[in-house]
């Protein structure tokens, strides 16, 4: 579903991505976890072009994002998204913010868009606020009305960028039990995140970057059990 292929970017001279190669495929969890400035939101951001890269090539469903005859806005509508920052539409109310999309980029009609609505602000256990503002809502609901956002669309894959990380605690759950749900019903996502106990649970790998390098790249069970880098098992010994 995702082809991460020989990948490098430089912001000016700085080399933020050195040759990452990597790939998710379809129904797979892939976790990606590192220390803070190593490249983390950047790779995943070149996933569905909000970045661009000078090397390599990424393909997603089999579309390069490079190939000029790529209609990169229609490909990335396919592409969920969920950062760290809920980034909801602060002036339009919940329902409406899960219908914008669909409306606009989908073409679909008010009464198609709203069903769809509904049915995702249900599966995220939220239909009751379906009329409120974004700001009526606390963190850990916006980011899973986020998430039924994102959802709307039919993405073929999800990624995730530090989705939990601007919560207050006793919100984390809550967000990470939807995402777990997503994942067992076999959605393919990419979910950069350092709650183990997340990957533990369903992640099929594990991926560990550093300094703009993929370090890692492991089943769950391999990199839980001994990490074969020394920069991973030091990561690993501060966040367990
Ligand atoms: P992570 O998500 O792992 O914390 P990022 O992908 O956000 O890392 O950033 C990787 C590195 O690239 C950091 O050193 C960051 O300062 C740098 N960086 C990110 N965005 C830009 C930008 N737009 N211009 C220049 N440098 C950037
Ligand atoms: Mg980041």
């Amino acid at each position: 579903m995702i082809e991460i292929d020989n990948v490098s970017k430089w912001y000016g001279d700085f080399n933020v991505l050195k040759h990452c190669t990597t790939s998710v495929t379809k129904g797979e969890v892939v976790v990606v976890c590192g220390p803070s400035g190593s490249g983390k939101s950047t790779l995943i951001k070149t996933v569905n072009g909000l970045e661009e890269f000078q090397e390599g090539d990424i393909r997603v469903d089999g579309t390069a994002l490079k190939d000029k005859s790529t209609n990169l806005p229609k490909l990335r509508s396919r592409v969920g998204m969920v950062f760290q920052h809920f980034e909801l539409f602060p002036h339009l109310k919940i329902t409406e913010n899960l219908c914008l999309g669909q409306m606009k980029v989908l073409g679909r009609d008010r009464e198609t868009a709203m069903k769809k609505a509904t049915a995702l602000l249900e599966r995220v256990g939220l239909e009751a606020h379906a009329h409120k503002f974004p700001g009526q809502l606390s963190g850990g609901q916006q980011q899973r009305v986020a998430i039924a956002r994102a959802l709307c669309m039919d993405p073929i894959v999800m990624l995730f960028d530090e989705p939990t990380s601007a919560l207050d605690p006793e919100m984390v759950n809550e967000v990470l039990d939807v995402m777990v749900e997503l994942a067992r019903e076999g959605m393919t996502m990419m979910v950069v995140t350092h709650e183990m106990g997340f990957a533990r649970k369903v992640a099929n790998r594990v991926i560990f970057m550093d300094r703009g390098e993929i370090v890692e790249d492991a089943t769950k069970d391999d990199f839980f059990g001994k990490p074969r880098s020394e920069r991973a098992q030091q990561f690993l010994s501060k966040i367990l």
